[in-house]
Parts: C-alpha cells; structure tokens; sequence
C-alpha cells in the first residue's frame, strides 16, 4: 500500500512523506492487527471507541510510535472515553461535542487534537458540519482550547469525488489549516492528488471485512 501511495504521489509531484496512511482496522481480527504492526504499520483509525478499546488499549503499550485516531461518529457522553483512547479524534461535526471534549479535557488534562469532519455534499443522513458551517465550528473549537489540526471528509457514494475534495481544501486554506483527511480505498489516489495528508484505507489494506460497515452515516 505504502509503495501505491508512493507511487500517486511521484505521480502528482508530491513528496511521499506529506501523505500518512491511516490503517483502517475497524472490524480486524487481532491477526490483522499483529501482522499490520509488524509489517511497521503505527497509524490506525477506528470508527467506534468500544472497537478502539478492545482493540488496542492491551496493545497501546507495547507498541511505541502508535497513533490511533477515531473516524466514526462520537456522542458527547463517550466524549471522555474517546479522549483517553484516541490521539487525534477526525470527527467533530458540532458545538455540542466540541465543548465535551472540552469539558473532558479540563477534567483529564489531556488538550483534544481534533479535525473538524465537513459533510461536503450536505447528506442528510451523513455526519459532518455542513460546509457554510464549517468556518464558525472551527473558530468555536480553537476557543474552546481544542487544537483544530485540519479537516476530514467522506465525499457522497454515488459522485466524482474531486470536487469535494478541492472544496474541504478550500476550507481548509481560509482557517489556516494543515491536515486534510480524506480518500479512503476507491478514491485516494484522487484524494493524493486534491492535496490529501491523510489517507483511511480498510478494504485495500486488510481485505474485506466480514460485518458490513459503512463509514460513518449516523
Ligand atoms: C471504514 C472507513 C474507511 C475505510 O474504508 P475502505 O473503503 O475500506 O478503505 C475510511 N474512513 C471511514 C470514516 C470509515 O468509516
């Protein structure tokens, strides 16, 4: 996957280092994990915080250089369990959650690194601030002392991708902000060339997953 993702970037005359890849171990057996870690893999992303916790609170320690961050939606009474789990939480779509996580945070010590998640085709049934909304939640989150690391997107099914990925770039260049999450196994290589630092990639990486599971409606 690293030598694609290598090969997309030479390609759009990036440097390969500017792109992470976020293994997507949601639903992986513990093989997978393991094979994973061993192969040198040390970003993971999650979409629910129990998985998260079964699947690496043994493992955290033993592992140095992990990064595990949430994708999945997160309701504001799991706000402190993600925090102590996760280091970067994609997935902050309202002022509700912001200020949980803030709240959280004043109780564990421990400041939030989030990204804001942008629902750029304004689904209905999809999570993420909608995009006219985006600049306000960031301003909100950044007062309440959550450091706002970038924007994070999952483009609607059935559409060209591109567009949506030019506009959360977009919204990210007017906030000042750096991390652009998004492209996951269909589209990355579109995402790569639209400017992504952080690719979420599952099927690609592990296979199929046995229990469907969409990203990240709800
Ligand atoms: C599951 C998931 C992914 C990975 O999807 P693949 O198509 O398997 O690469 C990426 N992002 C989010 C938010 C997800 O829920």
């Amino acid at each position: 996957m690293r030598g694609r993702i290598a090969a997309v970037c030479a390609a759009a005359g990036r440097d390969e280092a500017s792109v992470t890849l976020t293994a997507v171990s949601k639903t992986q057996p513990a093989e997978a994990l393991e094979a994973a870690l061993a192969a040198g893999q040390r970003v993971f992303g999650e979409n629910r915080v129990q998985e998260g916790q079964a699947h690496w609170a043994g493992r955290r320690e033993r592992t140095p250089g992990l990064e595990l961050r949430l994708i999945g939606p997160l309701q504001t009474n799991k706000a402190a369990d993600a925090l102590a789990l996760f280091d970067v939480i994609e997935t902050l779509d309202r002022v509700r959650l912001a200020d949980a996580l803030a709240a959280a945070a004043a109780k564990s010590g421990r400041t939030p690194r989030v990204l804001v998640q942008v629902n750029t085709g304004a689904e209905p049934q999809k999570a993420g601030v909608l995009p006219g909304e985006a600049d306000a939640l960031v301003a909100r989150a950044r007062d309440r002392g959550l450091i706002v690391e970038g924007l994070m997107c999952i483009p609607p099914a059935e559409e060209a991708a591109g567009p949506h990925f030019a506009l959360l770039r977009r919204i990210a260049r007017r906030n000042g902000l750096e991390a652009l999450s998004m492209g996951m196994s269909g589209d990355y290589e579109t995402a790569i060339r639209f400017g992504a630092t952080h690719v979420r990639i599952g099927t690609a990486l592990f296979g199929e997953r046995n229990r469907p599971d969409r990203p990240s409606s709800g």
